[in-house]
């Protein structure tokens, strides 16, 4: 039962002592306009976290919202007898809601707004978070160039002369759980670093002998890996094969089985290598095209793609590195290294890595 709503088989559904405070709640974020979950905790004495539920709650206008139901599927106990059936969201036109109690303590028309102001404040959380992503456009995809750690954005809210990307551990709440801060890295102007990575990407990103480096790293690494695990295992495979063959001529001459024995295991043992070796050709085929291939597919894919990143709204930009969730390491002297999620690049601390053209 949501709080302040109570039921008993005789009287039904009806509201307890405590619906009064659910009625402060409504009335202090309805009529008084507050709508911080923390500050309506403090006036009512509801823990924040459930009040979103309460104020979602129609028992308080009086109705109960059948919005799940039993699943048509059976189950079955391990010991054979029926289990209940699971409960499954319904539908929106399936939902079904009944009048349960006849004088609500919260007005219709009051909870409908209410619903629409959350709803709002749930959109208004959104387009925030996004615009300070956009604010910082590569904010989460940097890495001190000295110690390897995330960096951190500080905005200088209306001056944005004042906007820095620095090393994690100069936080403040970092240094107080690790201690003071060792590394060598300065703010970092958000301006001076952001020029540097779009211009990187647009440029490096569109030379193809780059490209080529980067993604033939990544097809030895992945998919190669995975073919060349596959060759292995069939080799071995004909090699159990010929030491059986050795294994059963052996049995024959000591008289253990007849001829026509021996001539239908030799034909079974024959089918099976010829099996492999067709696989087996299979295989190298495509760790040869994988070489050629995919690289120039993907090469000419990202060259299409990235060849106007500049021009870009940051909106899209953003959308770009989330699919390809690149690390740059930096320092205020600019880029040290790179990471791609089909390959590593760049000298980061403690991984094998590549060193960046100059
Ligand atoms: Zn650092």
């Amino acid at each position: 039962m949501p709080y302040g709503v109570a039921y008993k088989k005789d009287n039904g559904f009806h509201y307890n002592d405590h619906a009064y405070k659910v009625a402060n709640l409504f009335h202090s974020f309805y009529n008084q306009g507050v709508h911080n979950y923390r500050e309506l905790e403090r006036l009512t004495g509801i823990h924040h976290r459930t009040i979103p539920n309460l104020l979602k709650n129609e028992l308080y206008i009086g109705y109960r919202k059948y919005d799940q139901k039993r699943s048509p599927e059976k189950r079955i106990k391990p010991d054979g007898r029926q289990a209940d059936k699971r409960k499954v969201k319904r539908e929106p036109d399936e939902i079904i809601r009944i009048k349960v109690i006849d004088d609500p303590i919260i007005d219709e028309r009051v909870f409908r707004e209410v619903q629409e102001i959350m709803a709002n404040k749930r959109r208004d959380f959104h387009r925030k978070r996004s615009a300070k992503g956009e604010r910082f456009l590569y904010s989460g995809f940097l890495r001190c160039g000295y110690c390897g750690e995330k960096i951190y954005s500080t905005s200088g809210r209306r001056n944005h002369k004042k906007d820095y990307y620095y090393c994690r551990t100069k936080n403040y709440t970092f240094q107080k759980k690790n201690g003071p801060s060792s590394c060598a890295s300065k703010y970092i102007p958000k301006k001076m670093i952001e020029h540097t990575i779009t211009s990187f990407i647009a440029k490096t990103l569109t030379k193809k002998d780059y490209l080529r480096k980067i993604i033939e790293c990544a097809c030895s690494k992945s998919k190669h890996k995975d073919l060349k695990a596959e060759a292995r295992s069939i080799g071995n495979a004909l090699k159990n094969l010929k030491k059986k063959k050795a294994k059963i001529l052996d049995l024959y001459s000591d008289d253990l089985f007849t001829r026509e024995e021996l001539g239908k295991k030799v034909d079974e043992l024959n089918d099976e290598v010829e099996r492999l070796k067709v696989q087996q050709s299979k295989v190298q085929r495509s760790l040869q095209s994988a070489d050629g291939d995919a690289v120039e597919k993907n090469i000419r894919l990202i060259v299409s793609t990235v060849a106007e990143f500049e021009h870009w709204t940051p909106k899209r930009k953003r959308a770009f590195l989330r699919s390809q969730m690149p690390e740059f390491s930096v320092t205020n002297k600019g880029i040290t290294g790179v990471t791609f999620n089909f390959c590593k690049l760049g000298n980061r601390k403690g991984k094998d890595s590549w060193h960046l053209p100059a």
